[in-house]
């Protein structure tokens, strides 16, 4: 779930702005977007913003507060935004608001305007805001519309003929807590909205959904949303999640894992609601899925080893330089080790010698070492409260491998790299936790042979036995591709 419009940098999140987000995150919320209200806020709103990457802002003046748009104002947007590239996805909010009238109409609208031009200069998405503006919101909007501007109606509480216009003009629609009330009229709009334009916010502070209506929302209750507009669609709450995300992940570019997340986002989240439990509306913060924090895995995966090989005495006169690729059946045992709960550490060992041969590009056999491989790694979990999570992480393994006629044995140290997904299985007694996972390992510096590496026929052998005094002399590269699928215990003990 993605919370489009949360305005998480106010001062009634001043208190408690950690547990609300992390009951967010545990609730399952993948990313939260906070506009900007106004100008003063900007550095208070970029602190907030640049803490977590679960966190995105927009920059823009309110309509409330048009009459704050000075003459530098679209420059220190600019600015701000060249320092923050990576925090700022839109620009907003910006709009008109003829309700409270803070400012006058005219002001609105000239701010409106510049802001909309400037969303176009940076190439961001706009957040519009807009009540009791339809006619004046949309007409600007149209003006500036040159097919290259694009974003979202946050908190749509207009007609269904509205909608339709809206959509017509290229923008997506977002709707909060006020679908969840008793009068809301908006049940035609949100069923016919495309999917893929169709997008779920909390507007927090405000708005809190039922059965929260009247106090402060949070983040976290954007699931109530995600919720009533399936039902009123007619579809699972899943895919309502996934099409939202989807949806706010691409129009507001947000960083690619959570498009990953959305892969496995139909797995259930533990902090989720049961709706199917009426009464059952406490959302609890989690605990950590793994109960002791410690674990150990058995492995078993393959070691693809590719070896470049380089001839420095022309014992190969047609051919310098080979790739020889062998995989290996691998085996092996790991520790792991929790110090927060979204990084595991692991120490692990694992050893591979059965041989099964692939090829070389020089029609030789290839060059099949035994190795042994103890890896220090860590492993980033961006969203550990799922059933099925994505990881990443990287560390330096120490690689000895034993090679040639001769048996001998070098040993390397090297950066590993490593991506893949675990899930976590409740037991009584503990988690299981099984893992599949891509490991890449690049043992530093070449290894040099002076005797025949293959051990067997072939022309090198050939080389040196025709003329004792000339043997092959190569230096070797390596690198190890390890994909594992592991089982590991978190015992509770
Ligand atoms: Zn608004
Ligand atoms: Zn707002």
């Amino acid at each position: 779930m993605i919370d489009t419009h949360c305005h998480l940098d106010v001062e009634q999140f001043n208190e408690d702005r950690d547990e609300v987000l992390a009951r967010a995150i545990s609730s399952g919320v993948e990313h939260i977007i906070i506009p900007a209200i106004r100008p003063s806020d900007f550095q208070h709103l970029l602190s907030v913003a640049n803490k977590s990457p679960y966190l995105s802002c927009g920059l823009g003046v309110h309509p409330h507060n048009a009459s704050e748009f000075e003459s530098d104002t679209a420059d220190m947007i600019k600015l701000l935004y060249g320092e923050n590239t990576s925090t700022v996805k839109a620009l907003g909010e910006i709009g008109l608001d003829y309700y409270y009238d803070f400012a006058p109409k005219s002001q609105q609208q000239a701010v409106f305007h510049r802001q909309l031009e400037l969303a176009k200069e940076l190439n961001l998405p706009v957040i519009i805001h807009n009540r009791d503006s339809d006619e004046d919101v949309l007409s600007i909007v149209k003006e500036h519309q040159d097919e290259k501007l694009r974003g979202v109606f946050h908190c749509f509480s207009s007609s269904p003929e509205y909608a339709e216009k809206v959509l017509d003009a290229g923008f997506h629609i977002s709707f909060t807590g006020n679908v969840t009330y008793k009068k809301s009229t908006l049940a035609e709009c949100i069923q016919f909205i495309p999917e893929e334009r169709i997008m779920i916010e909390t507007d927090s502070p405000y708005m809190a959904p039922v059965p929260y209506r009247g106090k402060r929302n949070e983040p976290s209750y954007v699931q109530y949303i995600a919720h009533k507009i399936a039902e009123i669609r007619s579809t699972t709450v899943e895919t309502m999640i996934q099409q939202t995300t989807k949806n706010a992940a691409s129009l507001f570019a947000i960083f690619s894992l959570v498009l990953f997340f959305i892969a496995t986002d139909s797995f259930s989240q533990r902090g989720r609601i049961d709706f199917e439990d009426e009464k059952e509306t406490d959302i609890e913060i989690l605990e950590h899925p793994y109960p002791k924090l410690i674990g150990i895995g058995a492995l078993i995966g393959s070691n693809t080893i590719v070896d470049n090989l380089t001839f420095l005495n022309g014992c190969r006169k047609d051919r310098d330089q080979w790739v020889s690729l062998a995989a290996i059946a691998a085996f092996g045992a790991q520790i792991m080790y929790y110090p927060v709960e979204w990084i595991q550490l692991e120490a692990g060992f694992n050893t591979s010698s059965h041989q099964s041969s692939l090829f070389t590009n020089a029609g030789e056999p290839p060059i099949i070492d035994s190795y042994r491989n103890i890896d220090f790694a860590f492993k980033l979990i961006p969203n550990q409260y799922g059933r099925i999570n994505f990881f990443a992480g990287s560390g330096v393994s120490f690689s000895s491998a034993t090679y040639g006629a001769n048996n001998e044995t070098v040993t390397r140290i090297g950066p590993i790299l490593n991506v893949g997904l675990m899930g976590n299985i409740d037991f009584s007694w503990g988690v299981i936790v099984p893992s599949a996972e891509f490991r890449v390992n690049f043992p530093t510096g070449a290894r040099r042979f002076t005797s025949n590496p293959i051990g067997r026929e072939s022309s090198i052998y050939e080389c040196y036995r025709n003329e004792p005094e000339q043997r092959a002399i190569l230096d070797v590269n390596t690198i190890l591709a390890i994909p594992r699928f592991t089982i590991s215990i978190f015992p509770k003990f």
